[in-house]
């Protein structure tokens, strides 16, 4: 299966090493045509509001909005969490829109914009996960599933074919993330 890693901003590499460690291809999406090639796609953590501009100057995004309309299965983390999500709690408009979550920004402050914390995921077992400057889950939809909590918030939710985790699994060596997304597919 040819897994496109989103690779406008980001940390697509640690992304690729992670899809082929699950056993499936990765390749760098930054065309259209790259675009249309993907069975599945992952749109990285870097900064939600360059990933929208690159997008935009690339011509992605309606492609990119397009395709997640029609099913296209995605695993967006952090940024791409974001990316994802219908609503943008702080007034920005919606980036792609296509999964049932309102998310807020940067939202546990400036003093802990990165963290570790062990979180339990449903399916997979506990797990490391990296927190930086992460988007926090304020609101799920009736069709999301939240597959993992910290501290009684969603960090792991899933709509259908779309998976969304507001840390960094690239991170840590762990691809049991990357196995569950390419499990979906
Ligand atoms: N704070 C970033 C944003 O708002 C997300 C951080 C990340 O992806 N590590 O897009």
């Amino acid at each position: 299966m040819k897994v496109g890693v989103l690779a406008l901003q980001g940390d697509f590499e640690a992304h690729a090493r992670a899809v082929r460690s699950a056993g499936a291809d990765p390749f760098d999406v930054r065309t259209q045509s790259e675009l249309a090639a993907a069975d599945a796609l992952i749109i990285p953590g870097g900064e939600s509001t360059t990933i929208r501009k690159l997008a935009t100057e690339y011509g992605l995004l309606e492609p990119l909005r397009q395709r997640a309309q029609d099913g296209l299965p995605i695993f967006g983390t952090c940024a791409g969490m974001i990316a994802c999500a219908r609503t943008i709690t702080d007034g920005e408009p919606p980036i792609l829109g296509v999964v049932d979550v309102d998310v807020r920004r940067n939202a546990y402050g400036r003093q802990v914009q990165s963290f570790e914390a062990d979180i339990d995921v449903r399916g997979i077992g506990e797990m490391r996960a990296v927190f930086i400057r992460a988007p926090r889950v304020e609101r799920v939809g009736d069709e999301v599933d939240v597959l993992a909590r910290h501290n009684d918030e969603p960090v792991i939710v899933r709509q259908g074919q779309i998976l969304l985790a507001a840390f960094h699994p690239e991170l840590t060596g762990d691809d049991r993330l990357h196995r569950l997304f390419i499990d979906l597919v």
